[in-house]
């Protein structure tokens, strides 16, 4: 039997939603919608210090805008909240715990200072700065010196360095990594909080997410997630790593090419029919060559394979729709 289709649109609340977010959400909904499948909305908040409310409620205010509804959600009177990470941290712990116990990860005491020092000598000795592994295998006693010394420890993956991780992604196609650009990464901090490539992964296969659909930035924490998979025991969903959007100049997009958040469109009274049909042919290519996109048509049509595999164009200009 076909498993059911389970996507996800996971923003950091750190800022509104942008040109290159919403695409996102809107990608995944519709590959949720084409196969009859779910999309979650999820905010990664563990960030504290770049989290906020503010922003929680202009994503979701955009989103809603745009008519990007999710399915599935913390019941808020009939009607679905997000899932929220900061309400999760029971879970992250309790898994970085296990890989712990089961000698996958471990704890590691060095301060700042201590890593800092290292890096530095590292890259004076012209090496790429990569964390030694010094605290793999501290004894009982070494740790409880540690502890009076009041170090609070970060927990650590151990990491093979041999050998590659390959990503099998849908639009890109095989990717290879070397495992030596890879170390012991760091997956739970000292506060007790996940690091995104962790609570990521384990999010991901605690809400059954076949198809991970993302901006390209993070094709380089791929291998990492791949790692946390495999140490947790838990099955790989599909990848798929959607190409940037650049300027008309192919420079990264910025304040200077005009609007690029949603509510900057809103307000200038663009309506939310047209930035959907621009954002869907925003590096996505139709088997035809219409340019007038509805929502039902394009659910009708999408699919990942026909994704564009080159980075989309942005051009303002070409939205004039008011
Ligand atoms: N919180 C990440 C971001 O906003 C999500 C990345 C992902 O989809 O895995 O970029």
């Amino acid at each position: 039997m076909e498993e059911k289709v389970r996507v996800r649109f996971a923003p950091s609340p750190t800022g509104s939603l942008h040109i290159g977010g919403a695409r996102t959400a809107l990608f995944n909904l519709l590959f949720a919608r084409h196969n009859n499948g779910t999309f979650i909305l999820r905010i990664e908040d563990t960030d504290t210090e770049r989290s906020t409310e503010e922003s929680v409620k202009q994503i979701i205010r955009s989103l809603k805008w745009l008519g990007l509804d999710w399915d599935e959600g913390p019941d808020k009177g009939g009607e679905y909240g997000p899932y929220f990470q900061s309400m999760r941290l029971e879970l992250y712990s309790k898994e970085a715990q296990r890989l712990v116990e089961e000698g996958k990860a471990y704890y590691c005491y060095c301060t700042p200072e201590e890593l800092q020092a290292k890096r530095e000598e590292a890259l004076k000795q012209g090496k790429a700065p990569r964390y030694d592994g010094c605290c793999r295998n501290l004894t009982q006693e070494q740790k409880e010196q540690f502890e009076r010394e009041g170090r609070k420890p970060v927990i650590r993956l151990k990491i093979n360095e041999e050998g590659q991780t390959v990503v099998e992604d849908i639009i890109r196609g095989t990717v290879i990594f070397e495992n030596s650009v890879l170390d012991d990464f760091i997956i739970m901090k000292s506060n007790g909080i996940p690091t995104y490539n962790f609570a990521c992964v384990v999010d991901d296969h605690a809400m059954k997410i076949t198809h991970v659909i993302r901006a390209e930035e993070h094709l380089s924490n791929t291998p990492k997630q791949i790692k946390v998979y495999e140490a947790l025991g838990y099955e790989m969903p599909r990848f798929a790593h959607v190409p940037m959007i650049l300027a008309p100049d192919r420079s990264k997009l910025s304040k200077r090419h005009g609007a690029t958040s949603v509510e900057e469109f809103r307000d200038q009274g663009y309506l939310p029919e047209a930035i959907v049909n621009y954002l869907t042919l925003l590096g996505w290519s139709p088997e035809g060559n219409e340019e007038i996109f509805g929502m039902d048509k394009a659910i009708k049509e999408f699919t990942l394979e026909r994704v564009n595999k080159t980075a989309a164009i942005y051009d303002v200009k070409k939205l004039t729709w008011i």
